[in-house]
């Protein structure tokens, strides 16, 4: 029987998910398809009830259902638990569903390797901006992994900003969250060895926009990462760039969590370079 794995979200059909994921079952000679389905909320149950049928590996979990899933699985990793939301679901032997969140790892992906070690990080400060879902993944990915000094949230929305806070205040160990709208964020900017863009400003077809216009605020010695990877670069990359900050694009991150995903769905191994090729960004 063939197996398969969907894509529960709404709207999901610029998904790169799908290619990607069949470019790698291709390359390991899986017998397997992987399918986005548009799940309007009220139908979210359904969808995932039909995840227990033999042969369903499990899902990716998108825009807007990556908190809603929480109550519909069996299980959840500590990861998924901690940061409170799910983008890939694991139908388990037994046929229980488990969530799990596999954002954080890849957002760590390129920062784990050179140029750019997680321990030149420690004791340093940092600076995300927004506070949705993949700000949530990379906060708590930051505070768990990086014992950073202060990490500071700068968002529009400063009350969804002391959400996120209070949400991960369990992680906190170093007492290093504050939050400081968008108005407030440069002094915390120009003082981030570390500034991650969680925010889609920025992104295609908004190529012009950046989230943060004060460019001068980047300098030599600093990393700005942004978790968009259509255009690459973006012009907030571009212009830290070109002051002489290190820039990181979302490619690495939109590889690692998809290689996590599929690594959880059929206990291989992913092939790395057919996902990034299928995503037409190689
Ligand atoms: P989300 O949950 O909708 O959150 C978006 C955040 O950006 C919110 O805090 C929102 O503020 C803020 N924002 C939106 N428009 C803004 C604007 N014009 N000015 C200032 N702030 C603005 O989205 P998400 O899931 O976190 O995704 C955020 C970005 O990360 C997207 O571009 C997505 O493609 C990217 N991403 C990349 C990867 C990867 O693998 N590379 C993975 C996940 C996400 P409000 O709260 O005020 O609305």
């Amino acid at each position: 029987m063939r197996s398969r794995v969907v894509l529960l979200g709404d709207p999901v059909a610029h998904s790169l998910s799908p290619a990607m994921h069949n470019a790698a079952f291709a390359a390991l000679g899986l017998d397997a398809v992987y399918e986005a389905q548009r799940v309007p909320p009220d139908c979210l149950a359904e969808a995932i009830a039909a995840l227990r049928a033999p042969g369903s590996l499990g899902a990716n979990v998108t825009i807007p259902h990556k908190e809603r899933v929480l109550p519909h699985v069996d299980r959840l990793t500590e990861t998924a638990r901690h940061v409170g939301a799910v983008n890939t679901i694991v139908r388990l032997a037994d046929g229980r569903l488990e969530g799990d969140n596999t954002d954080v790892a890849g957002f760590l992906d390129p920062l784990d390797h050179n140029p750019a070690d997680l321990d030149a990080l420690r004791d340093t400060e940092a600076v995300v901006l927004g506070s949705g879902g993949a700000a949530r993944a990379v906060a708590y990915a930051l505070l768990r992994h990086v014992g950073l000094a202060q990490l500071t949230l700068v968002a529009r929305s400063p009350k969804r900003a002391e959400m996120l806070a209070a949400d991960l205040a369990p992680f906190d160990e170093r007492d290093a969250l504050i939050v400081r709208p968008t108005a407030e964020g440069g002094a915390a900017i120009r003082a981030a060895r570390l500034a991650v863009n969680a925010t889609p400003v920025g992104m295609h077809p908004e190529e012009d926009a950046t989230p943060w216009p004060h460019a001068d605020d980047f300098a030599p010695g600093q990393i700005v990462y942004d978790l968009i990877y259509r255009p690459r670069p973006t012009r907030l990359l571009r212009e830290a760039a070109a002051r002489g900050a290190q820039p990181i694009d979302g490619l690495a991150m939109l590889v690692g969590q998809a290689a996590r995903a599929f690594e959880r769905w059929t206990g291989r191994s992913a092939p790395r370079s057919a996902l990034a090729e299928a995503a037409g960004l190689l």
